[in-house]
């Protein structure tokens, strides 16, 4: 394979970008490769970056052939995109279908604009077994057009389960010569181990404060001062830049640190009506961020009060306030704990559990890990 150009579409990730760029090089794509990390690194926009350099005709991502423009406009017959999308419901087939159909245009024509688009793939529950099962279909054909055929899974640690696994799991055993499938994952700790030992792995770390400044800038328009700030509250995900220039999130993000000074302060009755509040909503996907926040902050105050590593808190805006409350603390505080409660309260929801009774107990438990410490 010719000399592969860098990947012009993908953010930073130097690391990453020159592992995949040795790999093409010398003709050692492994089958699957698995780009794992938090949200907004960059994992879709590598793998439609790669998508192009394997389906173009020059095989180095010119940009210019009808191969590289129809990754570009991702229509590319030989590129397979999966996502979780709604499930059979009570809804009669007919509605459920054109559900499906409006979320996954929805996505394709956001990712077309910019790749790192998170979008909010409402009433998504997973990656559904018959979606797995077209792929495995397809993917056992010929490509269409090229060489070689790509499939990527987003969100690949949503599979509906059990069958879901069995059937990616399938898939990656037979794999067809030319064909590159690639898992993209938040937390793979929730895929089969037998699913990950088929894949090489690639981690994707929160990106720098000055790539996120740059993007701000350049994307979405902000001054300096406005990119800045916007930047230090992102903390290193393009995703959580998109989500700050909505209220929505903003609120989000003030209600999980009014929860979490409440929980310092001992205030429970303020805490218990602050988190009925939280959890007053029809979409799963705003709890859950509001659980990334407080897993985001909890870990700040980790650093500040217990690694006493004050550089490391981010969310420059509240810094201040992080320090009264955290000099207040007569007794330490169970972080850790708390840390990995908000992690199995994030699984409670995925297996769609009652929001408000997920937050109550988990609040109840930290409460409780608090008492004792
Ligand atoms: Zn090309």
């Amino acid at each position: 394979m010719a000399a592969v150009a860098p990947f012009p579409e993908v953010l930073g990730q130097a690391a990453v970008q020159s592992a995949l760029q040795r790999a093409l090089e010398s003709n050692r794509l492994p089958h699957a490769l698995l780009f794992y990390g938090p949200k907004g690194t960059g994992k879709f926009a590598a793998a439609v970056s790669l998508a192009k350099v394997l389906l173009c005709e020059k095989k180095n991502g010119c940009g210019v052939c009808s191969g590289c423009k129809l990754i570009t406009a991702l229509s590319h017959p030989d590129l397979l995109i999966t996502i979780p999308l709604p499930s059979a419901g009570s809804s009669p087939e007919k509605k459920k279908e054109e559900a499906r159909q409006e979320l996954y245009t929805n996505f394709l024509e956001k990712k077309k604009k910019n790749l790192y688009d998170p979008v909010w793939k409402e009433n998504a529950d997973f990656i559904t077994v018959s979606d797995l099962q077209a792929l495995q279909d397809r993917l056992s054909r010929r490509p269409m057009e090229g060489d070689w055929q790509m499939a990527i899974l987003v969100e690949a640690d949503r599979l509906q389960l059990p069958q879901g696994a069995n059937k990616l799991l399938k898939t990656l055993e037979e794999p067809h010569k030319n064909t590159l499938i690639i898992l993209i994952a938040e937390r793979p700790k929730n895929l089969l181990p037998t699913i990950l030992s088929r894949t090489q792995k690639f981690f994707f770390p929160p990106l720098s404060n000055e790539q996120v400044v740059g993007f701000a800038a350049k994307e979405f328009g902000l001054s300096k001062k406005e990119a800045l700030e916007s930047a230090a509250m992102a903390t290193g995900s393009i995703a959580k830049l998109y989500f700050l220039q909505n209220e929505e999130e903003l609120e989000r993000r003030s209600q999980a640190w009014e929860v979490l000074k409440l929980t310092l302060a001992g205030q429970e009755a303020s805490l218990f009506l602050a988190l009925k509040q939280a959890a007053d909503t029809r979409k799963k996907e705003e709890v859950l961020s509001f659980l990334s926040w407080l897993e985001f902050f909890l870990w700040e105050f980790f650093c500040l009060s217990e690694l006493k590593q004050p550089e490391r808190v981010v969310s420059l805006d509240l810094k201040p306030e992080f320090e009264k409350a955290a000099s207040a603390q007569k007794f330490s505080f169970p972080y850790l704990v708390a840390l990995q409660e908000v992690g199995k309260t994030r699984a409670d929801l995925e297996r769609n559990v009652n929001f408000r009774l997920a937050l109550f107990w988990l609040f109840a438990r930290i409460l409780r890990a608090k008492g004792r410490g």
